[in-house]
């Protein structure tokens, strides 16, 4: 007997059918998948044991009970508080979790807290797109649909593996391209990688030249005619201020590390395909430019009015399971429950209004990188990491690690009793994983699906949703987080959309909030918008405008790109990569041998001449090291990577390779808009070891 469920794994949210004794299949039924998985998904039955379980509370090494543990946390934030102010707290979540979970953090510490200061691991996979979609669209909203992939004519991936990131996707790709072999694919990546396998055109852009390329493009649409102004002057605002900009960078485009041919083929690909897509991923986001790269990307779209149809338009893939559903419940510091904005006072009345809150904080809180920063610097008293390993994904990692020390008061809620962050925190708690967890994700296409459950909860683990909502009740908030079952955690999250509707917004799911029980346990995979009352037959946003700034328009924004860092000295451009069978810090894939066959230990690819110059051997070690941190890897020799530059897996951590954290070396810096850091692009020395 299976149940039908969906992998956590990354943001394609492919439906799984789990058996509780391992057996795992792909759900032929799942609009996203149609069946397939790719290995991580298929190695899901070899994770789910209970080796390294937390199975019970645990205060500094000694287990308490349940009740001691959630009265000491309503305690410790509740007094952090009163003698520090709100924002003497903070959670750092991830997209790992639920929807319902994440619902209930951001309602628990926004609203009744009275701090923004929740921020999640999604602050390093896409905050830059979701800055970039409410800079042009007025809302985050992903506009279009999987099944673009196999309409288009162009497809453009930028900044992204999807071969291993996201390989079923990946999957449908190329199978539109066996069917149809005019379908033109193009990658745009500083490495060759898997992806290239099926690529028509690949441009070996040097790491944040993106600007400069999608600007040249925005330039070669004028120059071709291509300006589709009856969209333009009916839908879009700044196209002469784009264009402006975008002419005065043409020199840029020649620094990007393109040749001529290369970037001739690409504009007339793109400009001749009506139908294009163009993918953008963790190298577009992961940028101190990310949000302009983003920007850059949308305002070719917004100028050819190539959005929103079938076949075309730009689509932001997010990394993790449930990004999108933290996006929804506005689980960043910077974000208001279901696409409101937490700068609009009108929208923080409507939500404080629903929850019945004693209080909203009026300005933004602090985002990830800013947050650790705070708790080293002694400003932060209680703090609650939830379901993320920052220690090991944080850029500095080193610093994190101290920094979470530093807290009076530190809690975490995770299914592994040990992981480089949980060595941090002072109280641990046990939470269900997945096959024991139960409530929604939102994949990168805006479709909502069930996780369900196939397995008991092992020892005393508990839902995240029902934790949080314990921490409520007994920090005096009953009537607010009494809650029964994610079920009615979901309708009131659906209702929330309801009011976010009825203020002109995109996200609204109000059609779900009457869900029975039952008719929660057999929701099908929906995509969004699902208003009450009325079906919605075309799911894509913006063909005929229709925007969210109060006009009504989108805006183009003017791009400057950003002069490109050159290797100095001794020292190589270091990017960070992920491998195609592992998952973030491998707490879970780390389980299932056979996925450690493929990359079985951290690596650092070098290009030959590189590798010639420093003494490195094949298959020897190398030190890398920068003020950050270092780690010792084993060569990969391969012009795979460019010349003055090298890139490492991230997956590793002190637990797994003790000398291999690669995010150790990752400088703080982060993009001034979205506040996401720029995780593929440090310096480093390296040596042989
Ligand atoms: Fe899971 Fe992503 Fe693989 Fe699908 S493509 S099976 S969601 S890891």
């Amino acid at each position: 007997m299976s149940t039908c469920t969906t992998c956590p794994y990354c943001g394609v949210g492919c439906g799984v059918l789990a058996g509780a004794d391992g057996s795992i299949k792909g759900d032929p039924n799942h609009p996203a998948n149609a069946g397939r998985l790719c290995s991580k998904g298929t190695a899901l039955g070899a994770t789910i044991g209970l080796e390294g379980r937390l199975l019970a509370p645990s205060l500094k090494g000694a287990d308490v009970s349940w009740d001691h543990a959630l009265d000491l946390v309503a305690q410790k934030f509740s007094e952090a508080i009163r003698d520090h102010g709100p924002e003497s707290v903070a959670f750092y979540l991830s997209g790992q979790l639920l929807t319902e979970d994440y619902y209930v953090a951001n309602k628990l510490i926004k609203g009744f807290m009275g701090s923004a200061n929740i921020d999640t691991n999604s602050r390093l996979c896409m905050a830059s797109a979701v800055a970039g979609h409410k800079r042009a669209f007025g809302t985050d909203t992903v506009p279009g649909q999987y099944e673009d992939f196999e309409l288009a004519d162009t497809i453009v991936l930028v900044g992204s593996n999807t071969a291993w990131c996201h390989p079923v996707l990946f999957r449908r790709i190329e199978a539109a391209k066996a069917a149809r072999p005019d379908l033109k694919i193009v990658v745009i990546d500083p490495r060759r990688t898997a992806t290239c396998q099926i690529a028509d055109l690949h441009l070996p852009i040097q790491s944040d030249g993106d600007a400069a390329l999608f600007n040249h493009l925005l330039c070669e649409i004028k120059a071709r005619d291509l300006i589709n102004h009856d969209y333009v002057n009916a839908h879009v605002n700044g196209l002469e201020a784009a264009l402006g900009a975008a002419a005065q960078s043409t020199a840029s485009v020649v620094t990007c590390g393109l040749n001529p041919d290369q970037i001739n083929a690409f504009v007339d690909l793109w400009c001749k395909s009506e139908k294009v897509v163009t993918l953008f991923s963790m190298g577009v986001n992961q940028s101190a430019y990310g949000t302009d790269k983003v920007n850059a990307i949308l305002n070719c779209h917004l100028a050819t009015g190539r959005i929103g149809r079938p076949g075309m338009g730009p689509f932001s893939m997010t990394g993790q399971p449930n990004a999108m559903g933290g996006r929804e419940v506005g689980g960043l510091s910077n974000m208001l429950a279901s696409h409101l904005d937490l700068e609009n006072a009108d929208h923080r009345a409507a939500v404080q209004e629903f929850w019945a809150a004693p209080v909203m904080p009026e300005k933004p809180g602090l985002k990830a990188v800013d947050l650790f920063r705070a708790c080293r610097d002694g400003k932060i008293k209680a703090l609650w990491v939830m379901s993320t390993n920052p220690v090991v994904s944080m850029p500095e990692a080193d610093f994190v690690a101290e920094a979470i020390r530093s807290v009076p008061f530190t809690v975490g809620s995770d299914i592994i009793a040990r992981t480089d962050t949980m060595d941090c925190v002072d109280l641990r708690l046990p939470a269900a994983g997945w096959g024991e967890k139960s409530g929604t994700v939102t994949n990168s296409e805006r479709c909502i699906s069930r996780q369900r459950p196939f397995l008991p909860m092992p020892g005393e683990a508990r839902a995240d949703w029902a934790v949080l909502a314990a921490v409520g009740c007994r920090m005096g908030w009953k009537e607010a987080f009494d809650y029964a079952s994610p079920a009615e955690v979901f309708r009131e999250h659906a209702s929330l959309s309801g009011v976010s509707g009825a203020l002109g917004r995109d996200f609204d799911i109000s059609g779900l909030e009457t869900l029975s029980d039952v008719d929660y346990d057999h929701l099908t995979p929906q995509v969004w918008p699902i208003p009450a009352g009325y079906e919605v037959e075309n799911k894509r946003f913006f063909a005929e405008g229709k925007f969210y700034h109060p006009d009504g328009k989108a805006k183009m924004l003017p791009i400057t790109p950003p002069e490109l860092a050159q290797p100095e000295g001794e020292t190589l451009r270091f990017n960070t990569a992920r491998v195609r069978d592992h998952w973030h810090t491998m707490t879970r894939t780390g389980r299932a041998p056979q996925l450690g066959a493929h990359m079985g230990e951290p690596y650092l690819e070098v290009h030959p001449e590189d590798a010639l110059r420093l003494g490195l051997q094949a298959a020897g070690l190398v030190e890398i090291e920068n003020s950050h941190g270092r780690a010792v890897l084993r060569v990969l020799i391969t012009d795979r990577v460019q010349k003055g530059a090298c890139c490492a897996p991230m997956h590793w951590t002190a637990q797994t390779a003790a000398a291999g954290r690669v995010n150790a070396l990752v400088t703080g810096r982060v993009d001034a808009v979205s506040g996401q850091p720029a995780l593929k692009m440090a310096k480093v020395k390296a040596r042989a070891y």
